[in-house]
């Protein structure tokens, strides 16, 4: 309704879009200087580091930078000592400081999306204070008294207001059906009355409104056109008010101001604790008089008010009237005709500031104090100062129509082209129509895109399933939604899926009355979800928090999609002397190469096929892959296969881990290779063995995982999902619960021989397997060397902390490509890329989002993880 704009960002950028723009590339060509210097994992940087000049720069160059730190840490008020010489201090002290920046953002782009707002009015009891300071000497108003026994209002809504719609029960209908106009009664009609069905675009039904012929029809002349000569009113204290609070009142008042030409209206209203929201005050003010209409005992017939409102020749004043129109129809089946919107004026004009408050001072040098705006108007009797605001609103709304009028005619061409325009943008806005709220099954979405988070499918379902609840009970009960449950516990409430009834009021603070009242219902939502079979990839989100999970998904998504690398910048610059490599990078055991290429939409938190079941490992961050050969494992599987025949249809199942590592190794490696060749064949011969490999319907658990599935996690059901770090690898030779009459013992006894034999084979097959990889490396480096290209990935802090760590499903899928499981491997497996045709400004694009993904209050913990990484790889890459 009213906007605060014309002011510049920051001296020198007009906008926030200017200003990460300019220091977006300014980034940009710091970092490509930074990469041209020789790097302590560049094998150059010993060889300059002999050369005492040039230790002495980066010694003095380090020294600024602190230096440079310690301000900006002392700007952000982030109170910390710069450590001196500890470079891996230095970059997780940044990491902290950059996350407590980030998560001041995240919370406030939270309250500009609504999502967190403090809706409950408590900020009421605030301005409680100030009511005996500001009240105004004016009053005639004969509760006034009344109020002066009181020694106490009470601003605070909850309590101590009696729910006005008590009153008018009748006329509030929080039902499915579209919203009819209650009016029987047309008065300046052009067009008899008709309320008739109308369908929109979507086939939905609605009333048509009664007043559009007429506000189409409006045709400004006379008086609205030329400019006249008004002084400043008279201030609210030396102006009469009159309360207008029952049938008489109102007719009188209607009397009185049918011969007005012009008239400010302003209304006041509460959406709380009200499914639709209810006005709860109409202010009308003429140059002499104001009016103050309490609608709560005359609901019904303020109809009445169509003989003002609709009255063609009569101007209604109004400041930013989208709402007030919408309100009176919904509450009165009211409509303007003829209207002078001051905020729609104040465009047309190009005010820096279209705000009421503004044009007030810039008018008529009044200081409108706008705390009431958001006052609870149900209270009764109104406190005084809440009524001295309320007349405030439209006091001087009379004269603003006419000095803008002037202005307007001064500005504009002998057509008054500017004048006209604003009547017809404020009759625009009269004719538009209110609708009742909607809850569809996929209503939840648009709070979902706003808090930026990924839900997997069980917490989808929550949320829709809280979503809908919420909503039938808001409408049940006659309250807002957000009294109800708020967003952000809701939201709360769907990403923990609280299993007991306890969780959930640990979510919540305060606990809504509604939420207690109903802990029941919302327990069996909660429940529900939690029994759906988990179809989201995304193992790092659900199922074991307190891991260091974020470095798969941060690895993976990285791996997953290279051309997207949000912070490698090969494709701007030339490289310089500084040669990266795949082996002089590489810390780690070649294993965790071999690991980081792993796809892991084919691996699965529990093998079904126990003969492929390994040893839970209990460190979340090393694992190793063991390699079975296709022959070898197709050759295991005969007998199972077999036994299999006799008792089940077959099913589709899913690759081992083992041989997904390796089928998937094979597509991460470059193509024209021979070892990939070979690769190529293991995995097309895989994906055929797959497809016939049936799969058991039982759930296999083994005790050791009781304690990661308790959660009430169902693994048999979940389709392809990626692998979890650390365990959930089935032992050969462990004690094996069966569920559900599944397991064949004789079956079982074979497995575990064949395990047995499949455990001598990997020994092998490792080696095997590591050579193969050392070939492909090797002719990796070769390649790299001989095209002379350097390819150096960015400082990792910036690139992989921003990384997504979690991504949606369907882009996860569709990447398809290797995912990393350790933390340390991604640097070769990335390297092995060609940054060379690395989209630039879509790497941006992407990474934006994701940052604030990745600080969703909702999932704390992983932002841990994030920082996690960034230190755990600067101490890789320092190695
Ligand atoms: P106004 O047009 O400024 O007199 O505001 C009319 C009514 O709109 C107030 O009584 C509030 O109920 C509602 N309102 C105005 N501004 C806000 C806001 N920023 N947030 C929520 N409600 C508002
Ligand atoms: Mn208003
Ligand atoms: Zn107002």
């Amino acid at each position: 309704m009213e906007n605060g704009e014309g002011k510049e960002f920051l001296p020198g950028y007009p906008t926030i879009d200017q200003f990460t723009q300019t220091n977006l590339k300014r980034i940009l060509g710091v970092t490509k200087i930074s990469n041209d210097l020789p790097g302590e994992k560049r094998e150059d940087y010993d060889f300059y580091s002999t050369f005492p000049e040039f230790r002495k720069t980066m010694t003095s160059q380090g020294k600024k930078l602190k230096e440079m730190i310690k301000v900006q840490l002392g700007f952000q008020g982030i109170r910390t000592s710069v450590p001196t010489s500890e470079i891996e201090a230095l970059v997780e002290l940044l990491t902290d400081a950059n996350d407590t920046i980030l998560e001041r953002i995240n919370i406030s782009l939270d309250e500009a999306a609504g999502i967190k707002r403090d809706i409950d009015p408590t900020l009421l009891a605030i301005s409680e204070k100030n009511i005996s300071k500001v009240a105004g000497s004016w009053n005639n108003f004969d509760r006034r008294k009344k109020n002066e026994e009181t020694t106490e209002v009470k601003l605070l809504a909850a309590k101590n207001v009696l729910r006005p719609q008590m009153k008018f029960k009748k006329f509030i209908d929080n039902t499915g059906t579209p919203f009819c106009p209650r009016l029987t009664e047309k008065p300046h009609s052009k067009k008899p009355l008709s309320v008739l069905v109308e369908y929109d675009d979507t086939n939905t039904e609605y009333f048509s409104h009664p007043y559009l012929f007429e506000i189409e029809r409006m045709v400004p002349e006379g008086e609205m056109l030329t400019a006249s000569e008004v002084s400043m009113p008279k201030s609210v204290d030396f102006t009469e008010l009159v309360y207008v609070q029952n049938s008489k009142e109102l007719s009188n008042m209607i009397k009185e101001l049918k011969t007005e030409p012009v008239i400010g209206v302003d209304l006041e209203g509460h959406t709380y604790r009200s499914y639709q929201g209810i006005t709860c005050l109409l202010q009308l003010s003429t140059l002499t008089k104001d009016y103050l209409v309490d609608p709560f005992d005359i609901w019904e017939e303020m109809t009445q008010l169509n003989e003002i409102f609709a009255n063609p020749n009569i101007v209604k004043v109004l400041h930013g009237c989208q709402q007030d129109v919408l309100w009176l129809q919904r509450d009165f089946s009211v409509y303007l005709v003829n209207v002078f919107d001051t905020h729609q004026a104040g465009k047309i004009l190009g005010f820096p500031r279209l705000s009421l408050a503004w044009l007030l001072e810039k008018y008529c040098k009044v200081y409108a104090d706008k705390q009431y705006q958001l006052a609870d108007w149900r209270i009764r009797p109104l406190p005084e100062v809440m009524v001295y605001y309320a007349r405030q609103d439209t006091r001087y709304l009379i004269y603003i129509y006419h000095l803008l009028k002037k202005e307007l005619l001064d500005k504009g061409n002998e057509q008054k082209n500017l004048l006209v325009s604003a009547y017809q943008q404020s009759n625009m806005v009269c004719s538009s129509r209110y609708n009742k709220p909607v809850c569809n099954p996929d209503s939840h979405e648009n709070l979902l895109k706003k808090t930026k988070a990924v839900y997997n499918n069980r917490q989808l379902f929550a949320l829709q399933e809280l979503f809908s609840w919420r909503d039938a009970k808001a409408r049940m009960e006659d309250e807002s939604t957000a009294y109800i449950l708020p967003n952000h516990m809701m939201l709360k409430i769907a990403s923990e899926l609280p299993r007991e009834m306890q969780g959930i009021l640990a979510c919540c603070n305060p606990i809504p009355p509604l939420v207690k009242q109903n802990l029941t219902e919302l327990h069996m939502i909660i429940l529900k979800a939690r029994n759906k079979a988990l179809l989201t990839v995304d193992t790092d989100l659900m199922l074991n928090p307190q891991q260091d999970n974020a470095t798969d998904t941060a690895q993976m998504d990285y791996n997953d999609n290279p051309l997207k690398c949000p912070l490698d910048l090969s494709n701007m610059m030339d490289y310089g002397s500084g040669l990266t490599t795949l082996i002089n990078t590489k810390t780690d055991k070649p294993s965790t190469k071999w690991q980081s290429s792993v796809n892991k939409n084919l691996l699965k938190t529990i093998p079904d096929l126990g003969i492929f079941a390994k040893k839970p490992i209990k460190s979340a961050s090393k694992q190793k892959h063991t390699f079975v050969s296709p022959f070898e494992r197709y050759r295991l599987l005969v007998p199972y296969l077999e036994q299999l025949k006799v008792t089940d249809t077959p099913q589709p199942a899913k690759e081992d881990d083992a041989t997904a590592a390796a089928t998937e190794n094979a597509t991460a490696a470059p193509s024209d290779n021979k070892e990939d060749n070979h690769l190529e064949s293991i995995k097309k011969h895989f994906q055929h063995l797959t497809d016939m490999t049936p799969r058991p319907k039982k759930v296999v658990e083994s005790a050791s995982e009781s304690s990661e599935d308790e959660d009430g996690v169902e693994i048999l059901d979940e389709p392809v999902k990626p692998k979890q770090k650390g365990g959930k690898r089935k032992l050969e030779g462990e004690e094996i619960k069966e569920e559900g009459g599944g397991g064949n013992s004789s079956v079982w006894a074979e497995r575990q021989e064949i395990a047995k034999k499949n455990k001598k084979l990997q020994a092998e097959i490792d080696k095997e397997v590591e050579k193969r990889k050392l070939a492909i490396e090797n002719k990796l480096v070769q390649e790299e060397i001989t095209k002379k290209k350097s390819k150096k990935r960015k400082s990792e802090q910036l690139g992989d902390d921003d990384t997504p760590s979690k991504i949606p499903k369907e882009k996860f899928e569709d990447l398809g490509q290797g995912a990393g499981v350790e933390s340390g491997s991604e640097e070769e497996v990335d390297e092995a890329f060609d940054y060379s045709k690395v989209d630039f400004n879509s790497m941006f694009a992407v990474e934006k989002p994701d940052a604030s993904k990745d600080f969703n209050p909702g999932q704390k913990w992983e932002k841990k993880n994030q920082k996690l990484i960034v230190s755990k790889r600067f101490r890789n890459r320092k190695k």
